[in-house]
């Protein structure tokens, strides 16, 4: 089994989950801490709670989403890992803090690219199955713990919304399709837990997501 814990970070209001198992093994997954404030309120819940960070997961490479990934890698010695058709977006992490106007002290790590579809990431014995998501990001992938019915949607779905795509390698088509021929197959009682917002099931969004009408 495994349990999950969200965080709430930056002005861009992201939601960075660790996700924990019985040997008190984690995954963090997009940390967006941003400043030592945040940075410290995370490493805070590492140590309360005696775990062992594993991995280190982004779903895509927007700046929110991985504004943490240097902290955590130096801080745990672990190498963020990213599908590799979100390296454009990764490598220009500078550039787009620049295009918000946010300062940047610290460069995310070069990550590893090897999250593909079909190749599942481990968490001690607890799978998390890659889902290849494009649509918000080229390479924007979800993860999904069956035992528990959990997914991590990042940006792909929201709470009655969808992920924008008027950001580079944004697509409304591909959007739309990465939901209704893939993770809609999921089943309905599934909960997504998004890259912003509150969580949400499969059914609740197929029923009520006035995009996916
Ligand atoms: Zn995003
Ligand atoms: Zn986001």
């Amino acid at each position: 089994m495994i349990k999950i814990k969200s965080f709430v970070f930056s002005p861009f209001m992201e939601n960075t989950y660790v996700i924990h198992n019985e040997k008190k093994e984690c995954a963090i997954i997009d940390p967006g801490c941003y400043g030592n404030e945040e940075n410290g309120a995370l490493k805070a819940f590492i140590e309360n709670n005696q775990l062992k960070v594993v991995l280190l997961l982004n779903t895509h490479s927007h700046l929110d989403h991985i504004f943490g990934n240097a902290f955590v890698a130096k801080t745990w010695s672990v190498i963020p890992k990213v599908h590799p058709l979100d390296e454009p977006i990764y490598s220009n992490f500078e550039m787009s803090a620049q295009r918000f106007g946010i300062p940047t002290h610290t460069l995310p790590p070069e990550p590893s690219y090897t999250l593909e579809e079909g190749r599942s990431e481990f968490l001690g014995d607890q799978e998390l199955e890659v889902m290849f998501l494009p649509g918000h990001c080229p390479g924007h992938v979800a993860f999904i713990h069956h035992e528990s019915k959990t997914i991590l949607s990042g940006d792909v779905l929201f709470e009655r919304s969808i992920g924008r795509t008027d950001l580079p390698g944004g697509d409304h088509y591909t959007l739309i399709k990465s939901i209704k021929e893939k993770l809609f197959l999921l089943p309905n009682d599934y909960t997504v837990y998004s890259g912003h917002g509150r969580p949400t099931s499969i059914g609740a969004e197929k029923k009520h997501n006035p995009y996916l009408q």
